[in-house]
């Protein structure tokens, strides 16, 4: 196993976000010397961004081309490359196009405009424009990739495909990783609408109460849900009562049972912003507003854990089947 590291290269023990150090050999010699890293993927998923993105930024920071290994998620950079020289060019990729400028917290989404990428911080809410410096040809490129697929998207692409697609592969967990992947690398799915397409594809033939466990499993073994699709998760479980209001209402406990069962796997804290937060991703307001409160008994319970009130919601949720 390689060595885990605080993303914003601190030493500090306690530090919650961590990523794997860069594992790199260098093979060939002349001419054909490389650099191959063998977790770049692993990397960027836990620095949450696009493997493109991060390999995009080596080539630019060595000046070099990069060539994907064939079966296999290894990265070839022509060159040879030390820890040293790798490391450096990681540390300005977190430091310049990862962490918020305000708060230095990792969860930041890009939102790329025609001309400027803002960030938006998921942990202190506040938006910053990333600002040229050793990215700035990395700024540059994910804008231009950013409109042509935007361009693309919406000549061919489909979100009633996307989900289509990902239906067909939901049983085999490899099949809908490489699926997945493959939607976010070609900018099909942003990393935001993650959640939603997965609960979107899975629950349009399934049951929701009797495999919803199943579903919390499936989300456990994707690596590319990371906890920053925490929230989003929660956004397309708000649609999905949306969209089965019928189900919902008709069985009141139904909510509170897969939260509840959904609180193994996502954060405390995620559920309290959920909670506070206006949200307008996926639905109105007001609906927002009416699922924080259909979920008042889930929030009571998960405000006062120590009570043990777990085994009051599932009663009272079997009681009703
Ligand atoms: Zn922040």
């Amino acid at each position: 196993m390689p060595q885990m590291i605080n993303v914003n290269f601190s030493q500090d023990d306690s530090y919650r976000y961590k990523m794997e150090a860069p594992q790199i050999r260098q093979e060939g010699d002349g001419n054909g010397v490389h650099t191959a890293f063998d977790n770049l993927s692993q990397i960027s998923t836990a620095l949450r961004r696009s493997t493109a993105e991060l390999v995009k930024h080596f080539e630019f920071a060595f000046g070099t081309m990069c060539q994907k290994k064939e079966d296999a998620e290894i990265y070839s950079f022509n060159g040879k490359y030390d820890y040293q020289t790798v490391m450096q060019a990681l540390q300005a990729f977190v430091k310049n196009y990862v962490l918020c400028q305000h708060c230095g917290n990792p969860e930041t989404v890009h939102d790329v405009k025609q001309d400027l990428v803002l960030s938006h911080c998921r942990a202190c809410g506040k938006y910053f424009e990333l600002k040229p410096k050793s990215t700035q040809k990395l700024i540059a490129w994910l804008i231009r990739i950013k409109n042509t697929v935007d361009q693309k998207k919406r000549k061919t692409i489909n979100p009633v495909q996307i989900v289509g697609k990902i239906q067909k592969v939901i049983d085999n967990i490899d099949n809908l990783k490489n699926q997945l992947k493959e939607f976010t690398d070609q900018g099909q799915i942003q990393e935001e609408e993650l959640p939603v397409v997965l609960v979107a594809a899975y629950f349009q033939q399934k049951d929701v109460k009797t495999d919803f466990p199943k579903f919390l499993e499936m989300l456990t073994a994707i690596d590319q849900f990371t906890k920053y699709h925490h929230i989003y998760f929660l956004y397309a479980i708000e649609l999905l009562v949306k969209q089965k209001l019928e189900t919902f209402e008709t069985t009141p406990n139904l909510l509170n049972f897969i939260l509840q069962k959904s609180s193994d796997l996502i954060q405390k804290d995620t559920f309290a912003l959920f909670r506070s937060e206006q949200a307008e991703i996926f639905v109105p307001q007001e609906f927002h507003e009416k699922v924080v409160d259909m979920a008042t008994q889930f929030f009571d319970w998960i405000d006062n854990e120590d009570v043990e009130e777990i085994e009051e919601i599932e009663e009272i949720d079997e009681d009703q089947e």
